[in-house]
This record gives structure tokens, C-alpha cells and sequence, in this order.
């Protein structure tokens, strides 16, 4: 494949550059004229276009696609809690299915390959016929019945066990027992699996677990939640003490922090990869991100989109000129890192997904690019359906 510009992402855009793929991998990649010469086969002129890795969306939950403006952004984090309860009584396991359908249709629309899916409906998976490369992640609840932690661990993972990759996902400290995360972190070690969950999301969440009160202590306790673990830590000091495997979570939000967690994560030794959703975070007006703090201590940050019932759409797009509007001074190159190179390697796929390298899956994306200058300006910029995908090989 030839285009105007080929952005590797482990080095300068190439101008005027080219891929050589055999079957789903990179075999070359470099100046048009010199893959040309070293290699054989069918020449691909993609034109004025620039070829960049496809996206990688590292927080999404399809199951909810269908909420799409449904619920205003509420007052406090509990009453969106209540709202979504709501709206989710209201389907059915088809309407999941085909909420999860048309989320993955949309994803790949807007030029995503690759995605970290969180569902709640383990049991509907094997249904599912993906169109991106997806982990799977079994979104795990307890708080109605914490005695039973290991039983809801068990039955999702039988359930998710036909698709790889799969992963667990315990929804959150609010939500999820102390007992419910061991469990995870057990299978996890046992069958070299990722997890993720939901930390530091919310004031709500903060005053819950540090003050023992607000509006999430009120509404959890109501629910029948045990709250012996609220009025102590922060939801960040709770989560770091308890873990036996800190590098294997995706840790999606950390919006709330207290200085004490920043000199926690400063001393922590195993790091966990952060996703941000710089859209969903809009919608519920939580504290500033603490981008440049959380970089600064060596934390790998990804863009994920997060739900319908939070965000407007599932562009990664979208998503980048967000978090450029609120972190002006990042370069566009790094932010198109947060949704390639930094979500590959806390997918564990560093030499596979997220750059052009020799060796690498054949998932592109080729957008027009009218600059070689500016391209990455340009990447970010753009805001129609995506018109050129490859996916392991194959143009979509
Ligand atoms: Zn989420």
C-alpha cells in the first residue's frame, strides 16, 4: 500500500511512504520507491491519503449504545446511577444484543480496530459476531449479594470462555466486594488474563470511602451495601492496598484524587495502565483529569469513550479534540498515541497493535490527509465515517 503519508507511530510520518503486508502482518514498511524494490505483489495507491494504525477504544460498553441521550447529565452521580437502572429495566436481552450490534458497527464506522468492551451480559457474548478485534471483559456486581463473590466470578467466566481474549472487570469499589476483586485477581494469575474496573470516578465516590457520607454512601447503604469499609481511605488507598497483581488492571477514570493517593501512586511499585474519557467526564463534570500529574509518574494513559449513556457517539476522534481542548499544550502526536500506541501496550500488544513495525497486525485506517506537515493537526481534526479500513489484512 502506497499513501501520501504513512504514520508508524515509532518514528517520523513517512512522506510518500508505503506497507508491504503477508497475509495479516507488516513484512515493510518505509519510502514507496525502496518497498517497492524489495518486495513482489499487487501495488495498493491509497492517493493523498495519510495510512496510521487503526484506533484502539481501551473503555467502552456497547451494552448501552441504545442509551444514547436518554438520561441529562444529573445533578449528582447517584441520581445517573438511579436513571441508568432505570432505563436498563426497561429492555430485553435482545434489545442488549442488539444495542452491543450496532455499538460495534458504529465503532468501526469512526475508524476503531480494536476495542476493550465491558459487558454485563457475559451470557450474550457467544451470540455475537465481532467486526473489530475485542477483549471482552465480564463486568462483575456483588453488592447484592457479596457472600456469593466467587459463584458470580465463576459463572461469567464459563460464560466468556469460548472468546479470546476475555478478561473481568469488577464494576467498582462501590460496587464490587473486597472479596470479588481476590477472586478476579486468582483467575487472573491462573489463566494470564487482563482485568479492569471503574476507581476514583466521582466526588460522590470520594466521600464515600474516605468520609462515610454523600450522596453514593446514602444511596449504597440503602441498598442493602456493607459500608464497614467507608470513613477511612480513599477509593484509591483502599484499591492499591488490596491488590497482589497492581500491573494487570486497567484502571478507567482517576478523576479524583487526593495529594496523599499522588505520593501513593509515587511509591507504588507495580503500575496500572489509566483509560480517560475525556467526553463522559464532560457530561458529568468531574474534577479537571490530572493528566500532566498522573503522566509525570510514569502511568500509561489511553482515550476510551465509555457509554452511550454518557457520550454522544463512539468516535476516538471525538474523543482526542476533547481532551485537546482541555490539554492544549499536549502534541497532537502524543494525544494520537492514546488511542494506538498507550491502549496497545495496556492491552499487552506493544509489538502487535497500535504501530506499523515490521511484524505487526495489519489493522489500518487511511483518512485524506491535504498536508504532510501538519498530519498529525490533521488526524485529529477529522470528523466524517472513516472510508478505508484493513483489518488483519483484509480491507473492510
Ligand atoms: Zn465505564
Amino acid at each position: 500500500m502506497r499513501a501520501r503519508v504513512v504514520v508508524t507511530m515509532n518514528g517520523p510520518p513517512i512522506e510518500n511512504g508505503a506497507v508491504a503486508i503477508e497475509g495479516n502482518r507488516v513484512v515493510d514498511v518505509g519510502l514507496f520507491d525502496e518497498v517497492k524494490a524489495r518486495n513482489s505483489g499487487e501495488v495498493v495507491d491509497l492517493g493523498e491519503q495519510a495510512l496510521l494504525p487503526g484506533l484502539i477504544n481501551a473503555h467502552c460498553h456497547l451494552d448501552y449504545t441504545c442509551l444514547r441521550g436518554k438520561i441529562p447529565p444529573p445533578k449528582s452521580f447517584a441520581d445517573w446511577i438511579r436513571a441508568i437502572n432505570a432505563e436498563k429495566a426497561k429492555l430485553s436481552q435482545r434489545d442488549f444484543l442488539a444495542s452491543i450490534n450496532q455499538g460495534f458497527a458504529e465503532a468501526r464506522r469512526f475508524g476503531t480496530t480494536t476495542i476493550g468492551n465491558l459487558t454485563a451480559f457475559p451470557e450474550l457474548v457467544a451470540k455475537i459476531n465481532e467486526p473489530i478485534r475485542t477483549w471482552w471483559f465480564a463486568e462483575l456486581i456483588d453488592v447484592r449479594e457479596p457472600k456469593h463473590a466467587k459463584d458470580v466470578v465463576d459463572l461469567s467466566v464459563e460464560s466468556l470462555k469460548s472468546k479470546e481474549p476475555w478478561g473481568l472487570a469488577p464494576h467498582a469499589p462501590f460496587t464490587a466486594s473486597a472479596d470479588l476483586y481476590r477472586h478476579c485477581e486468582a483467575i487472573a494469575r491462573a489463566k494470564n488474563i487482563l482485568l479492569t474496573t471503574h476507581l476514583a470516578e466521582s466526588r460522590e465516590e470520594m466521600s464515600m470511602f474516605r468520609d462515610g457520607s454523600g450522596p453514593l454512601y446514602e444511596f449504597m447503604k440503602r441498598i442493602g451495601r456493607l459500608m464497614d469499609d467507608c470513613g477511612h481511605e480513599t477509593p484509591l488507598a483502599l484499591f492499591v492496598g488490596r491488590r497482589a497483581l497492581p500491573g494487570r488492571w486497567i484502571v478507567a477514570h482517576l478523576n479524583e484524587l487526593a495529594e496523599s493517593d499522588f505520593d501513593l501512586l509515587a511509591k507504588s511499585e507495580g503500575k496500572f495502565d489509566v483509560v480517560h474519557s475525556p467526553r463522559s467526564h464532560g457530561y458529568f463534570a468531574h474534577s479537571r483529569f490530572p493528566f500532566e500529574r498522573l503522566r509525570a509518574l510514569g502511568l500509561n494513559i489511553c482515550l476510551g469513550t465509555d457509554s452511550l449513556a454518557s457520550n454522544e457517539d463512539l468516535s476516538l476522534f471525538a474523543e482526542m479534540r476533547a481532551f485537546q481542548k482541555n490539554e492544549p499544550r499536549t502534541s497532537p502526536e502524543a494525544i494520537l498515541s492514546m488511542v494506538t500506541v498507550n491502549p496497545a501496550r495496556a492491552l499487552r500488544q506493544k509489538d502487535a497493535l497500535g504501530e506499523i513495525r515490521l511484524g505487526s497486525r495489519a489493522d489500518f485506517i487511511s483518512l485524506p490527509c491535504a498536508s504532510s506537515t501538519r498530519v498529525f493537526e490533521e488526524i485529529i481534526a477529522f470528523d466524517q465515517p472513516v472510508e478505508w479500513t484493513m483489518l488483519d489484512g483484509k480491507i473492510r
